[in-house]
């Protein structure tokens, strides 16, 4: 294990920019991180899986970065209609998604080409084309970085909610995630195709009788047609949650702007889809300086090239404060402000 200094952080956050880790060390085994809490490991530190949903606003963090590199996906159980999957927090989430895939393993093709890391992936429980991690999730281990201790968390343990779980708010940087445990389906996938782009790529293809290949091929092409890939334009796709309000709320929203998109949400609730809030507010497409709110998807606000964090911080409050204004909804981030 070595503790790097002065690091570079360019290629490891989504939105390209150039920050820097004070410390950085890359952790492979949990051995590793217990010997980081026998040598004191002090405050300020923060973990880091695959950087696609961390916004760094200073260009230097001061503390020290643990960059999670525990890898390997072993079989722990296996039935004739299931099995669970023990995956190393560190592994790529779309390289799961593909390796499943391959296996005729059913469940999570809907979240495929979402960026990021396996031990991320419960942090905001993510989610896609009517899929939530949730779905398949099995349990998850992770080490108390207080404590040196592993502890086991449950679905109901990780309190999972709309891009939300314990581990954003109680939790908080207090846990390591170090292997997550997926339970998904080997016969009779239930196919989650109720989304109209999903159907439509399907119909143009002439396929009948969709396999979880198939479903997979859809997203990523859906995915690949809206979204900006982070290779070229640096981004942390959708930047705020879809606010979910009170039917009594959306009455009056709904009363003042009659064509307002919403969607059912949890709890008796109605959601808004942000990027339309958004898009009303004349943001779709527009340009300050270096960033920007995307052409296709005003949700996604993107570093054209050059831009700082708080560049990008400035941004997102001017977007938040318009929606405000205009709707009186608040919107709140999606992305981790470091
Ligand atoms: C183009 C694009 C499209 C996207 N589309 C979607 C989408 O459809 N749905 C969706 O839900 N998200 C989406 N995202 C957001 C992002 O990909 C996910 O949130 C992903 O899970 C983040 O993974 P990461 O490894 O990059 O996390 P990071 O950005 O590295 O970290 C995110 C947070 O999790 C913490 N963390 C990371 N790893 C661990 C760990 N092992 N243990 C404890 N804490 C940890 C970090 O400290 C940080 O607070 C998109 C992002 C991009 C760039």
């Amino acid at each position: 294990m070595k503790i790097e200094k002065d690091v570079s952080l360019q290629s490891m956050n989504s939105f390209g920019l150039s920050a820097k880790a004070n410390r950085l060390v890359a952790i492979r085994s949990v051995e590793e991180v217990k010997e980081l809490i026998t040598i004191g490991l002090s405050a300020p530190f923060m973990i880091l899986g695959g950087g696609s949903n961390c916004l760094f606003i200073d260009e230097t963090y001061p503390g020290l970065v643990l960059k999670n590199e525990i890898h390997g996906i072993e079989r722990v159980d296996e039935k004739k209609e299931a099995v669970i999957l023990k995956i190393g927090a560190g592994e790529n989430w779309h390289d799961v998604v593909c390796w499943c895939v391959e296996h005729g393993y059913g469940g999570i093709e809907n979240l495929s080409l979402i960026p990021g890391t396996m031990g991320a992936a419960p942090i905001q429980n993510i989610g896609a084309y009517g899929v939530e991690i949730k779905d398949v999730f099995h349990q998850l281990e992770a080490i108390d970085l207080q404590t040196g201790e592993v502890r086991i968390f449950d679905k109901e343990a990780c309190q999972f909610g709309y891009r939300n779980s314990i581990f954003k708010h109680e939790l908080k940087g207090r846990f390591l995630i170090t292997q997550v445990y997926l339970r998904l389906s080997k016969d009779k996938h239930q196919l989650n195709t109720r989304y109209g782009a999903i159907t439509s790529f399907l119909d143009k293809k002439g396929v009948t009788k969709p396999t979880i290949s198939d479903i997979s091929e859809a997203v990523i092409a859906i995915r690949q047609s809206k979204l900006p890939d982070p290779s070229t334009i640096g981004n942390a796709g959708s930047f705020f949650k879809n606010p979910e309000i009170s039917p009594a709320q959306f009455e009056s929203l709904q009363a003042k702007f009659p064509n307002v998109v919403h969607y059912s949400g949890t709890n008796g609730s109605v959601k808004v889809p942000a990027g339309w809030l958004i898009e009303q507010c004349g943001w779709k497409g527009k340009r300050v300086g270096n960033v920007g709110c995307y052409a296709q998807q005003a949700l996604v606000i993107v570093n054209y090239g050059g831009a700082t964090g708080e560049e990008i911080k400035a941004h997102a409050l001017r977007v938040a404060e318009s929606v405000r204004d205009k709707f009186e909804i608040p919107l709140t981030p999606e992305v981790n402000f470091i």
